[in-house]
């Protein structure tokens, strides 16, 4: 019953009014008041375009995001975040017992510590939320 609801409000969304609402700022209540506006935007924009309701979309988000953490946990075991400062990611690797860097270098990930563009801590540096904040000034 609460799936068949769930799929049924999905594609009952009214944009329009949702839009409204929101600029009347009706929308902003309990459940969405703790948004920045920029989140907020992206999310009502990514939830239009899937044609979800927000409450479904950012769900699905939080959810994606929590399996990816597990995944990377269990699949990069020895790697973990170690930092994020002036355009460099930093993930500690337990293996080599040593911080990798990696950076943007002519529109590629470069990673210090291997000299390389195509090493595990690059790969590793690619599902990281900070790896969007290296191109957030050129996309
Ligand atoms: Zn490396």
């Amino acid at each position: 019953m609460y799936n068949t609801l769930e799929k049924q409000n999905q594609f009952t969304v009214d944009w329009d009014t949702m839009k409204k609402k929101k600029e009347s700022g009706r929308v902003r209540g309990k459940n969405v008041d703790i948004l920045d506006d920029s989140v907020y935007d992206d999310l009502t924009a990514g939830a239009e375009k899937r044609r979800l309701s927000l409450r479904v979309y950012v769900n699905k988000v939080l959810r994606d995001k929590t399996l990816k953490d597990k995944a990377l946990l269990y699949y990069y075991p020895n790697l973990l975040k170690a930092g994020y400062e002036d355009g460099i990611i930093m993930i500690r690797d337990g293996t080599m017992d040593k911080v990798a860097q990696i950076r943007l270098m002519k529109k590629r990930l470069h990673c210090d510590l291997c000299d390389s563009d195509t090493c595990i801590h690059t790969c590793f540096a690619t599902a990281l939320p900070e790896f969007g904040y290296l191109f957030e000034d050129i996309i």
